[in-house]
């Protein structure tokens, strides 16, 4: 259930409110927008009477939360959630939030040449994997500390902040001393101690989709972390296992943006390189996201895909990845959304990605 407000109510009616909710054992949420306050309740609230809220005063309507998550609905928080990284960044805004880098961080100077030229092409934060989850054991597993030591040197000499992914509970604690934002791999999406693990953190989480989770057990995934007091989520919808993997290595939900949008105000991001696997496709399917009302993209780049330690097949040359920022820049702009640079002021001359040598 939530409680809204009426517009200017006082802190003596909200007191009220409060008040009414703890005495029923509950947990009171409140969220304060632009024009109202509207107060959630959290916990088994068919213990209260929704008439007896209703009379208080400056209440203006209470009304059933029908979605199984409460913290990450959009009754909860009207207006969309805004992530601050900086003075620079703002995830969810009107400006798209571009993340690229490599997908595992191999030595410092691969790491240091692909922010050189992702920033450059207008990412405002560096991407790379240290713990990588790899299907086989065999794989190359990441370089752990080392390479988290090397992302934070690199962002810092670039001024971008960093995100990478926290594989297990005990791994948290270090990596939010060093990382912007931590990542929570597609694997792990319902890994409830990691979840309840990066709740207790105040750092930005990205909580990508598991390949066969539905839309409401991923927001019921946010939940965990929400629920543990850490309110900085954003989604990554990053492709669904499906029947034919022939051609692409995922399929890209591209209409879970838009009804993410509805049901949440947690901000979306979708990854385009784990969607569909190879180079060649992630321009369209970036497109495609921009339009459909994505809040960034992430972005796997590497300056000699060909050596890369893991998943080369769909890393982005740097001058492809700058293509794809012409385009990501068209499209935004035409949805009423921007990006960072303004690339037709630097890249003269568009090449279309696909055609670059
Ligand atoms: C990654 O971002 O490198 C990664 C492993 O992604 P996912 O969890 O989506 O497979
Ligand atoms: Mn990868």
């Amino acid at each position: 259930m939530i409680v809204i407000m009426r517009s200017n109510a006082p802190q003596s009616s909200l007191d009220r409110v409060i008040a009414t909710i703890r005495q029923n054992h509950l947990r009171p949420h409140v969220s304060e927008g632009a024009k109202r306050v509207i107060i959630g309740i959290i916990g088994d609230d068919r213990q209260i009477n929704a008439q007896v809220l209703e009379c208080l005063p400056d209440v203006e309507a209470v009304v059933p939360v029908l979605t199984p998550f409460k913290l990450a609905s959009r009754e909860f928080h009207p207006e969309p959630l805004l992530i601050r990284l900086g003075d620079d960044v703002v995830i969810g805004g009107n400006e798209l939030t571009i993340m690229a880098g490599p997908c595992a961080v191999e030595s410092r100077e691969i790491l240091d040449t692909t922010a050189e030229a992702v920033h450059q092409a207008g990412a405002s934060i560096l991407r790379g994997g240290v713990f990588k989850p790899r299907t086989s054991p065999y794989s190359f597993q990441g370089l752990g500390e080392q390479a988290l030591d090397w992302l934070a040197a690199v962002g810092k000499s670039h001024h971008m902040p960093i995100i990478t992914e926290v594989m297990a509970p005990d791994q948290v604690r270090k990596v939010a001393e060093k990382a912007d934002i931590l990542q929570i791999g597609a694997r792990n999406m319902q890994n409830f101690n990691l979840l309840e693990a990066v709740g207790e953190t105040r750092r930005p989480i990205l909580l990508k989709r598991g390949p066969s989770a539905t839309l409401d057990e991923w927001l019921l995934a946010a939940e965990y972390i929400l629920a543990r007091g850490n309110e900085q989520v954003m989604l990554c919808e990053r492709g669904l296992r499906s029947f034919d993997r022939k051609y692409t290595r995922n399929v890209l939900d591209v209409s879970a943006v838009p009804v993410l949008k509805s049901l949440t105000h947690l901000p979306v991001i979708v990854d385009p390189s784990h969607a569909v696997g190879k180079w060649e496709w992630i321009t369209a399917v970036s497109r495609a996201a921009i339009a459909a009302g994505a809040d960034g993209l992430i972005v796997e780049v590497h300056p000699q895909p060909e050596i890369a330690l893991s998943d080369g097949r769909q890393s982005l040359l740097p001058k492809r990845f700058e293509s794809l920022m012409v385009e990501v820049e068209r499209i935004a702009r035409a949805v009423g959304r921007s990006v960072r640079v303004d690339r037709h002021q630097m890249i003269p001359e568009y090449v279309p990605a696909e055609v670059l040598p």
